[in-house]
């Protein structure tokens, strides 16, 4: 049996991070990249994106030894998109301290032949009318689902109200879901946000874990209780990643399957956090994700 691709378009960037442990410069990053990373355990990724001259061809290639087709990067003239964020010393929070969408600005997605047919469609942090650009390229989606930011949120709410209307599932932390709904309360905001379209809504929550709210109720899986936590960019892309990398290899959508799925997801964001940039994340296997996975469960299991 072929298995099912999961397209994922989002950013590929480099990032400036300031971490509490060092001054990271230069870091490559990005949603499509840290998401495709994540999903790659788990079903075919394929990537729309463009990176500038700048970028570096070993990431490609390295994606692509992963499974991951890349041919729907484009290379444009310019440079890449970069992000500089600080972190708090207790890297609960961060600063944006600067967002240049460079090649970004340009960017007018086109479909390879052949990625029309994807049944499984991430549209990862990216300007809404990128992520409306290529979800109109894509001829008969099974599962639609996104992420977007407060950088969005901000100055592009009705595009992303378009957006949400298109939705199976959007992916977003709790800041983004309240400044969304204009709600303080989680389980209120979610449920003003599932009143703009998504069908389900997931809630992530960085070190406290995610939620899980559709018309089944909620769901909740705990995060992972790490003892070193180095850089958590891009915990929020591969947490995405990784749960949509699932629902694409089970086939199903149901809250049984999103259950199971957010487990994985919250083991593979936890190993991003390990490192700095996408390192921990890229050193990633089968085995330790089951190890961790055991762990998580015990973790919540109120026993006999
Ligand atoms: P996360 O920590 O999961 O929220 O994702 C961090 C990644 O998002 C970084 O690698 C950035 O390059 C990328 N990023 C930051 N701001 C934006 C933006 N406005 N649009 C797209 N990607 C962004």
């Amino acid at each position: 049996m072929t298995r099912a691709p999961l397209l994922i378009v989002g950013s590929m960037a480099f990032d400036d991070l300031d971490l509490p442990s060092e001054k990271a410069r230069d870091v490559v990053g990005g949603s499509a990249t840290y998401a495709a990373l994540a999903a790659s355990h788990f079903a075919p990724a394929r990537i729309v994106a463009v990176v500038g001259e700048d970028f570096p061809a070993a990431t490609l290639e390295d994606l692509g030894k992963r499974g991951v087709d890349v041919s729907g990067v484009e290379r444009a003239k310019g440079r890449t998109f970069r992000w500089w964020g600080r972190y708090a010393d207790d890297l609960t929070s961060r600063t944006t301290l600067d967002t240049q969408l460079n090649v970004f600005a340009d960017f007018k997605p086109k479909l390879p032949a052949g990625f029309a047919d994807s049944p499984y469609l991430f549209l990862g942090n990216i300007h809404p009318a990128l992520q409306l650009e290529v979800l109109a390229q894509v001829r008969a989606p099974k599962l639609v689902a996104a992420d977007t930011m407060n950088f969005w949120i901000e100055g592009e709410r009705r595009l992303l109200g378009e957006v949400l209307k298109k939705l199976d599932l959007l992916v977003v932390n709790d800041e983004e879901l309240r400044q969304l709904a204009g709600v303080h309360n989680v389980t209120r905001a979610a449920r003003a946000v599932l009143a703009l379209g998504p069908k389900k809504v997931v809630v992530k929550r960085g070190e406290y874990g995610a939620l899980l709210f559709d018309a089944e109720g909620a769901f909740f899986v705990p995060a992972y209780p790490l003892e070193d936590e180095i850089d958590p960019t891009g915990a929020g892309d591969s947490f995405a990643g990784a749960l949509l990398g699932v629902l694409a290899e089970s086939g199903a959508f149901d809250h049984r399957t999103l259950r199971r799925a957010l487990h994985t997801a919250s083991t593979v964001a936890s190993f991003c956090v390990e490192g700095v940039g996408t390192k921990a994340l890229a050193a990633l296997t089968h085995e330790k994700i089951r190890t961790r996975q055991a762990v998580l469960r015990v973790l919540v299991h109120p026993g006999d």
